[in-house]
C-alpha cells in the first residue's frame, strides 16, 4: 500500500456513525496538511495549521465550556418510541439501539447544568454524530425541559447546536419539536435570564428554524454550515446561481443573521463576556465585555 493510499483510508468520514477523525495521523481536509491526531485533539478539534473546525465530540464540548467538576446532566430519562413503525433500510427502533450502544445515551443530545467561568449555566448539546443530531421527540423534549428548568434555577441558558434537522422516522413529532422548543424559550424570557445559541457545523432544517436561530446572541465556529434546506434544493427550486459560502458562518454574519463568529479557543471567554453583558452583571469593563458591547 502507498503511503498516500494510507492517510486516504484514515482520512476522517462525514458520516452520521462517526465520532471522530480516526487513526494515528490524518490529512486535513481542508489544508491537506500532515497532522497527528493527538495534537488535532489537545487543540480543541482544530487543524494546527490552517485552523479548520472539526466537529467535536459531546464530550469534549462540555469539557472546553463548562468548569472542570461542576457538570451535571439532566438528559437521558426520556425514550423514543416508534408511533408510524418506520422502516427504511432497517427498522427504527433497530437503529436507535445501535445508535444508543454506540455512544451509550438515549438520543441526540446532553443537557446539564454547570458552571462556566463560575457563571451558573444550563446547556444543551447535539450530538451530530448521534443519527445526524436529529431533533425528534426525544431531542424536543429534553431542550424544553431544560430550558424550563435552567429558567426556574436562574440560570443561562447555552444551546449548542449540530444538526441535519427534524428526525424523519418520526414524521409530524419531529415537526411539533420545532414549536415546543420555541414556546420553552419564553420561561427564559419571562425572567429575563440569557438564552445564548451556539451554531456548530452543521446546523440545519427545523433546527435552524426554531429554538438555534432564536437565542439573543445568536454565535457560530468558523465556516459552520448552518442553513435551511441545502444548496441543491435551493438552487434547483429557485434556477439561480448561488454565491459562494452563502450557507456558511462568516457569509451569515455579513448579512446579520449572526452575531459573531468565534474560534473554539476563545468560546469559553467570549461565553462568559456575553452571559455577564445580558445578566447586567458585569464588573470592571474588559476587552471581551468591550468586543460584546460593539454589536
Ligand atoms: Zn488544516
Amino acid at each position: 500500500m502507498t503511503l498516500e493510499r494510507w492517510f486516504r483510508r484514515k482520512k476522517p468520514t462525514k458520516g452520521d456513525d462517526d465520532s471522530s477523525p480516526v487513526g494515528l495521523w490524518l490529512k486535513c481536509e481542508s489544508c491537506n496538511a500532515q497532522i497527528y491526531r493527538k495534537d488535532l485533539v489537545a487543540n480543541l478539534y482544530v487543524c494546527p495549521e490552517c485552523k479548520h473546525h472539526y466537529r467535536m465530540p459531546v464530550d469534549a464540548r462540555l469539557s472546553l465550556l463548562i468548569d472542570e467538576g461542576s457538570f451535571e446532566q439532566w438528559s437521558g430519562s426520556v425514550q423514543a418510541v416508534d408511533p408510524l413503525e418506520f422502516v427504511d433500510q432497517e427498522a427504527y427502533p433497530e437503529r436507535l439501539k445501535r445508535a444508543q450502544e454506540k455512544f451509550g445515551r438515549k438520543d441526540a443530545i446532553v443537557t446539564g447544568s454547570g458552571l462556566l467561568d463560575g457563571l451558573p449555566v444550563a446547556i444543551s448539546v447535539m450530538d451530530f454524530f448521534f443519527l445526524g443530531g436529529s431533533m425528534g421527540s426525544v431531542v424536543g423534549e429534553e431542550i424544553a425541559r431544560a430550558a424550563e428548568r435552567a429558567a426556574k434555577e436562574n440560570r443561562a441558558f447555552i444551546a449548542v447546536t449540530a444538526s441535519g434537522g427534524a428526525r424523519m422516522q418520526e414524521g409530524a413529532l419531529s415537526l411539533m419539536q420545532m414549536a415546543k422548543t420555541t414556546v420553552a424559550l419564553d420561561y427564559l424570557a419571562e425572567k429575563q435570564l440569557p438564552f445564548i445559541s451556539l451554531l456548530t457545523d452543521p446546523t440545519a432544517g427545523g433546527t435552524t428554524a426554531s429554538f438555534a436561530t432564536l437565542g439573543d446572541i445568536i454565535i457560530a465556529e468558523p465556516k459552520a454550515l448552518i442553513c435551511f434546506a441545502g444548496q441543491r434544493v435551493i438552487q434547483q427550486t429557485i434556477k439561480q446561481e448561488l454565491p459562494e459560502g452563502f450557507q456558511r458562518s462568516e457569509f451569515l454574519l455579513e448579512k446579520g443573521m449572526l452575531d459573531d463568529v468565534l474560534e473554539r479557543a476563545h468560546l469559553k471567554e467570549k461565553l462568559a463576556a456575553y452571559i455577564r453583558l445580558l445578566s447586567g452583571r458585569m464588573g470592571k469593563p474588559n476587552v471581551e465585555v468591550a468586543h460584546a458591547a460593539a454589536l
